[in-house]
């Protein structure tokens, strides 16, 4: 761990001992007291990656074109959805201590995938691509939640010899918040494109080969959209990894 990364461990600890003096700390699952998460709440971030595409409606591509596929850690329900919630949108960053780690855990469990799906066609090896935020999400939270996802996706899959970079290659093009808006609204396509700043460098280096990032899959919109933007600028997406997955309406 660099001197970087270590001041940044320190101060954060130092800054969660402060805001527990003046605010009490609860697990943001279950509301248990005093704890950060509890044992119980944290354990659905423990499964194994699973394949969930075939629970998504609009990840189907039609005419027998393959579904992007998506790999998730569990359902988005019960206690996970609050503590995703909770890590998202309330102010809990320290949360990122709970999710990079299964970030990690997961990443390690599907690298031999990805290694096999990468012989012959990723010599450059593998970039992570995060979904973007809207502008006003990204304020609102003033920061870009998935950063630290990616570092871990990024270290577990280095660890296992793959050679991966995050870049946050798309932007929204209209500033479209999805967030808040339920499954039947969350229809049609996503407007995204490829950030200016990153356009440069497709082609000039970087995996032709992608991974895609994010916290939750809805209905597959932002995925999809993520997939065929990348495949416009001729980057191939080997699938999708998301901490959860909403389950389909009964
Ligand atoms: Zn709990």
């Amino acid at each position: 761990m660099g001197i970087e990364a270590r001041a940044r461990g320190v101060l954060r600890t130092a800054a969660r001992e402060v805001s527990r003096l003046v605010i009490p700390v609860q697990c943001p699952g279950c509301g248990e007291p005093d704890v950060r998460w509890c044992a119980r709440c944290a354990k659905a971030f423990h499964h194994p990656p699973e394949r969930m595409e075939h629970l998504i409606p609009r990840l189907d591509l039609g005419h027998g074109a393959p579904v992007l596929p998506v790999w998730s850690l569990t359902p988005y329900s019960g206690t996970t959805r609050p503590m995703i919630v909770a890590w998202k949108d309330r102010g809990r960053a320290d949360l990122d201590d709970l999710v990079s780690p299964a970030i990690h855990r997961a990443c390690t469990h599907l690298a031999p995938l990805m290694r096999a799906a990468l012989r012959g066609v990723g010599e450059e090896g593998l970039t992570v691509v995060t979904a973007p935020s809207s502008e006003q999400s990204r304020r609102v939270r003033a920061r870009d939640h998935l950063a630290p996802l990616a570092r871990a996706a990024t270290a577990a899959l280095r660890h296992q010899g793959i050679n991966t970079h995050h870049r946050p290659l798309l932007t929204r093009a209209r500033g479209r918040d999805l967030s808040g808006l339920g499954a039947t609204a969350r229809t049609g396509s996503v407007d995204l494109k490829v950030s200016q700043r990153h356009r440069r460098r497709i082609g000039t280096g970087g995996s032709p080969i992608a991974l895609i990032l994010d916290d939750v899959v809805t209905t597959g919109t932002t995925l999809k959209s993520m997939a065929s933007c990348l495949s416009d600028v001729g980057i191939e997406a080997l699938g999708a990894l998301t901490l959860a997955a909403t389950p389909p309406p009964e």
